[in-house]
């Protein structure tokens, strides 16, 4: 099964292929795929799924009882991860012919873990379609390093290892060739070298892209580590270990009936604050949610409230793990560890949706399950992260924990996550499921 995640995470490149990634496996195991512009017939016990923006998925199991009186049982996770963005006219000519590709930052990496990389670029490009209003959307992942953002070396900068302030727009620019007059000319005439080199592994005519979003992705690919094989590392584990674990286990669960209809909700967007129409502040689980349950329960006006009422969500984005040269980072009783267990994440003021209810529901489960459980609490001197889970419930009033597998260098260009734990959440999530 890690090989599995290890496997997706290679493939999963941005948050488009996630979802790709997601789907696939979905159309597999015999998912039938909606679309919001249809009218849907839903039915008990039948599996489907339904995309937002090519970013963001729900992938659901009807229950064989009403939601109404069984409710919904949701994993919710985030399919992005902070990278960089190529803005529009990109190119920047240099000396020498050198072409550099003017970036933005997406989310709240760690610049620096992104220099002197092999860099790849993937994302979807849009075409021309039947008219203005239906652009053709074709996924691209070029899977070669084809630029690097190379570091100033430390004669410049003798200070470098004393803190070295960055400047997205000066200091993170890649660097993806240089070419001769003539060929810069041609890609000039053609819209740019990023449309050009895009086109052409797609096989079509840069003038045909209308538009794009891609962004870089570091080209190493996922692997175990560790004396005892206990780690893996990856870009992009925060939240995909999550999304991916939630989708094994509704898989894994989905030859078992239910009476509560479950679902694995993987939004885009937490790294920006998720204040987009496929972002978790949209009312997107909301309308599925109410939408499933008139077609199961009819026009029952009550019946979406009591599905919500007897609802259960786990928010599951990944934990810091106790890292051992900043114990003081930590809070001195709840830092939880890699091969701990999954996490519960609570936070007085409520930037987590843990409530004592909820906690309880979830250690439950992972005692059934026979797994571990631990909990992460900030250090009460250090502000923490927010996620998913009290975003949702501003909208939605369901009950539920905020949980995660613990991980190092969040935010990384390589983070790093146990073996033992994801296996642990895999299990926890099943027994959720069923
Ligand atoms: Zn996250």
């Amino acid at each position: 099964m890690i090989q599995r995640l290890i496997d997706w995470l290679d493939e999963s490149t941005c948050n488009f292929l996630a979802v790709k990634t997601i789907c696939r496996e979905l159309d597999a195991a015999g998912f039938l795929r909606l679309d919001a512009r249809d009218s849907w017939r839903i039915e008990k016990g039948g599996r489907y799924y339904l995309t937002k923006n090519d970013s963001a998925v729900f992938a659901f199991i009807v229950g064989t009882a009403s939601p109404a009186e069984y409710g919904f049982r949701i994993i919710t996770s985030h399919s992005d991860s902070p990278c960089f963005k190529i803005k529009p006219n990109a190119e920047i000519y240099g000396e020498g012919g050198v072409v550099s590709l003017n970036v933005e930052k997406y989310g709240g990496g760690i610049l620096y873990t992104w220099f002197d990389r092999p860099l790849s670029i993937s994302g979807r490009v849009m075409t021309k379609g039947a008219d203005p209003f239906h652009p053709v959307t074709t996924l691209v992942d070029l899977k070669k390093p084809v630029c690097t953002i190379p570091h100033l070396a430390i004669h410049f900068n003798r200070e470098v290892n004393e803190g070295n302030k960055l400047s997205v727009q000066k200091d993170m620019k890649p660097v993806i060739g240089y070419f001769s007059e003539e060929k810069i000319k041609e890609f000039k005439e053609k819209g740019g070298v990023v449309k050009s080199i895009v086109a052409e592994h797609l096989g079509i005519s840069p003038e045909d892209i209308i538009d794009y979003e891609l962004n870089l992705y570091p080209l190493q690919p996922a692997t175990i580590l560790g004396a005892g094989d206990e780690y893996f590392q990856s870009a992009r584990i925060d939240d995909l270990s999550m999304a991916f674990a939630s989708i094994e286990a509704l898989l894994a669960e989905s030859g078992h009936d239910a009476e509560a209809t479950r679902m694995a909700a993987v939004f885009d967007n937490e790294e920006t604050g998720s204040a987009t129409k496929q972002g978790a502040h949209a009312p997107a689980l909301r309308s599925l949610l109410e939408r499933v349950t008139s077609a199961v329960a009819g026009g029952d006006s009550d019946a979406f409230h009591r599905a919500v009422a007897n609802s259960f969500m786990i928010s599951a984005d990944d934990a810091h793990a106790w890292h051992p040269n900043y114990n003081e980072k930590y809070d001195p009783t709840n830092h939880p560890v890699i091969g701990g267990g999954p996490v519960v994440k609570i936070n007085a003021n409520c930037k987590y949706m843990t409530d004592g209810d909820g906690a309880a529901v979830f250690r439950s489960l992972c005692e059934e399950a026979g797994v571990k459980c631990q909990y992460f609490v900030n250090h009460a001197d250090v502000a923490g992260g927010s996620t998913l889970g009290n975003i949702l419930t501003s909208q939605l009033d369901l009950r539920g924990v905020d949980m995660g597998a613990a991980i190092w260098a969040m935010h990384s260009a390589a983070e790093t996550a146990g073996v033992a734990d994801h296996l642990d959440c895999v299990k926890v999530f099943r027994r959720f499921f069923r």
